[in-house]
């Protein structure tokens, strides 16, 4: 045997040895040659520059309950059609209030004029007029922490946490398993209390501020740069906020710590106008798909979020995403590939809330979740999808180790089994459906995201094409899947909550 024989006969047994372990049979993938015609597709034709400067330039921010995101919801609608998919429509929920944001005003008045520059939470109440207080530094996550308080928050404006560490650009793998421990982390806040629990204490806390007459509550926005973060205080079901409630940018925030601290009167006056209705509004999340073949009754759900904060455009947070299903929905129409299982698109609204329709959506179709295949979601920005978080799962790592081989060709790497948490995929997998989201490069989406710097110019083309690629070649994968993935037996306690 010559030396060069050897070499590649020892190499083509290990290569035999290594798929054998990992229980793949010789041969080429299955799936390859579908998702190569769709990854051929997308970086020919694609039109996900298009979509998004469509719902950015065009429509603009899309809060949830707004004119703008049902315009949206109808626009997307009429894209689905227009790419050919069947039975597209949109599915109604409501929430408590509409609520729209007018003008937020600041500054500091003692020890020395200075600037002060707020936004407004989401769902906060206006001030009756331009109010000034003093401000104070409250330290409760329990309301028995509020009794040294008793009787001395007239009339203050007050912070609640320490300035963050800013920048807070720490890599998604860093960060706590879900989004609201995220913020607790950010916060100082104690992260052994369960997010169910934290956002009741919190409730109660803000019924204390309420009871004792605090005039607004300031929040550190934790981003550089004087950009703002945005959040709501109306609950889960879209009230209006207990007390006036915004957001200061981190610089500004650190200033006002900076003179707390100084133990000097310190005095700042804010003017919050905002308009709520009185009424529930309908929205709606926009559904679209192309029917399945044999196992037409079992469904694959390709989703992003449609729904944005109102201070930028939203365009990382999440037109992206909404693009890359649009994207998904067109290529795989125009390919011809005829699906085994239905493809399913989803568009959720109330993301931002809480995951609201996704939440909606799963209660109102509790009974078809045994025949969800999977649910894709992208919802990280721009940057290139570089694994799917598997949510704890071990056990579908071998099947979706065979669905994504073929995804190597455009840069993904190993999945991952993480639990992730903060999207569209949470509600699903809540109640043991195979539920993946996107890890994706970071490409500064922590740092933009919910700010006014949340624009179109943000995005990275070559990244978002291959995320698009990544998530229609799994989209496939999954419908085309002689198997049915397997769903988790669920504990009596869910398992994460956002
Ligand atoms: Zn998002």
């Amino acid at each position: 045997m010559g030396r060069q024989i050897m070499k590649k006969t020892l190499l083509a047994l290990l290569t035999a040895v290594l798929l054998f372990a990992q229980g793949w049979p010789s041969g080429p993938s299955p799936y390859r040659e579908a998702d190569r015609k769709l990854f051929a597709e997308i970086e020919k034709n694609n039109q996900l520059i298009e979509s998004l400067e469509y719902l950015c330039d065009m429509i603009g921010p899309r809060l949830t309950g707004s004119d703008k995101l049902k315009r949206a919801n109808q626009w997307t609608l009429e894209k689905f059609q227009a790419y050919g998919l069947e039975n597209a429509h949109l599915e109604s929920w409501s929430i408590g209030h509409g609520w729209s944001r007018g003008t937020a005003a600041g500054r500091i008045v003692e020890p020395a004029a200075q600037r002060l520059a707020i936004s407004s939470a989401g769902w906060s109440p206006s001030t009756n007029g331009p109010v000034r207080g003093r401000v104070v530094y409250v330290k409760a996550e329990k309301p028995e922490e509020m009794e040294k308080y008793k009787g001395q928050l007239k009339g203050t404006v007050i912070l609640t946490t320490e300035p963050a560490k800013v920048p807070s650009d720490q890599r998604a793998a860093d960060r706590p398993p879900n989004a609201i421990a995220a913020l607790a982390q950010e916060r100082g806040e104690d992260l052994n209390i369960p997010p169910a629990e934290r956002i009741k204490l919190r409730r109660q806390i803000n019924e204390i501020y309420q009871k004792e007459g605090v005039a607004a509550v300031l929040r550190d926005s934790s981003k550089e740069h004087g950009l703002f973060n945005m959040g709501g205080v109306g609950g889960s079901n879209y009230d209006l906020g207990l007390i006036p409630t915004a957001y200061a940018t981190h610089e500004d925030y650190a200033l006002l710590w900076r003179l707390l601290e100084h133990k000097q009167p310190l005095e700042v006056e804010v003017d919050i106008h905002n308009e709520i209705t009185s009424e529930p509004v309908e929205v709606y999340n926009t559904v679209a798909e192309i029917p399945g073949g044999e196992k037409a009754n079992e469904v694959v759900i390709i989703g992003a979020h449609l729904d944005s904060w109102d201070l930028g455009e939203g365009a990382t947070d999440n037109a992206t995403g909404s693009s890359v299903a649009l994207e998904v929905a067109r290529a795989i129409r125009t390919s011809g590939l005829k699906p085994e299982r239905t493809l399913r698109f989803i568009l959720f609204s109330g993301e931002e809330q809480g995951l609201n329709g996704s939440r909606a959506y799963v209660k109102a179709h509790q009974s078809e979740m045994d025949k969800v295949q999977g649910v894709v979601i992208h919802d990280t920005g721009t940057g290139r999808v570089k694994s799917f978080a598997l949510q704890n799962r071990y056990d579908l790592r071998e099947a979706m180790d065979k669905l994504v081989e073929p995804l190597r060709e455009v840069g993904l790497e190993e999945l991952s089994l993480r639990w992730m948490g903060g999207s569209d995929h949470v509600p699903f997998a809540e109640v043991g459906v195979p539920a993946f989201m996107g890890i994706q490069d970071p490409a500064e989406y922590r740092k933009t995201h919910h700010s006014q710097s949340d624009t179109l110019d943000k995005i990275k083309r070559e990244e978002l094409v291959q995320g698009a690629k990544v998530v229609a070649a799994l989209a496939w994968n999954l419908s085309a899947d002689p198997e049915k993935l397997p769903r988790k037996e669920m504990e009596a306690s869910s398992q994460s909550t956002e």
